[in-house]
């Protein structure tokens, strides 16, 4: 099953991801994580990318392509994935089709989580994420069972730089400006379904099972 998961910053597709990840036995591949990876790692892309996501800029098309594209080669795509915050303009689009051709492959379903703004930066800014595992929680919604401590792991739970109202809304209108077009073309593609990112997270994955065994794809 190859997915991607589509929708504005704070619509729960990393929580999702997770979820379906875990499940379905997938690869959850978020270019977001890869990059804040080579940002701790602090050299080269890494310096780069920061400028970029401090501020809730997109990073550039070509340096993200490029990442997406080295991460589905790899053997444990063989089974499907499940792409998290890519892609995130049309170029990228059109490049991960011409990549995923290359591999005589295709998308089998775009799931797009709408959303209203005032939920995203709800979520958004009461957001903690592991710094270990990177497993996502809400200090309200999702807390953790012991404050600042992450359920799964023991990890540190942290608030990322980005999640802070201004930045959010940033982020947000990147999101309507550069990313809301896919939607169009993944409608065109005929692989786009729209799911209400509104819901709850076990109340959206009952959904998506459903949608998954109605496209005979689980
Ligand atoms: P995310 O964790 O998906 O919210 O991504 C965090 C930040 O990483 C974004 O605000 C961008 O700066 C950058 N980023 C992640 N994915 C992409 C992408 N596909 N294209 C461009 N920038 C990205």
């Amino acid at each position: 099953m190859n997915l991607i998961l589509l929708g504005p910053p704070g619509a729960g597709k990393g929580t999702q991801s997770a979820v379906l990840a875990e499940k379905y036995g997938l690869p959850h591949i978020s270019t977001g994580d890869i990059l804040r990876e080579s940002v701790k790692a602090g050299q080269g892309l890494g310096l780069k990318a920061k400028e970029y996501m401090d501020k809730g800029a997109l990073v550039p098309d070509e340096v993200v392509m490029g990442i997406a594209a080295d991460r589905l080669k790899q053997p444990d795509t063989k089974k499907g994935f499940i792409l998290d915050g890519f892609p995130r303009t049309i170029a990228q689009g059109e490049n991960l089709d011409k990549e995923l051709n290359k591999m005589g492959r295709g998308i089998d379903l775009v799931l797009y989580f709408a959303t209203s703004t005032d939920v995203a930066i709800e979520r958004l800014t009461g957001r903690r994420v592991c710094k270990s595992c990177g497993f996502n929680y809400h200090i309200k919604n999702i807390p953790p069972k012991k404050d600042g401590i992450c359920d799964k792991c023991g990890g540190p739970l942290i608030h990322r730089v980005d999640d802070n109202e201004a930045t959010v809304r940033n982020r947000l209108k990147v999101y309507e400006d550069q990313t809301k077009p896919l939607i169009d073309y993944y409608t065109k593609q005929g692989t786009l379904k729209k799911v209400s990112g509104d819901m709850g997270v076990d109340e959206l994955f009952k959904v998506l099972s459903k949608l998954f065994k109605e496209a005979k794809l689980a």
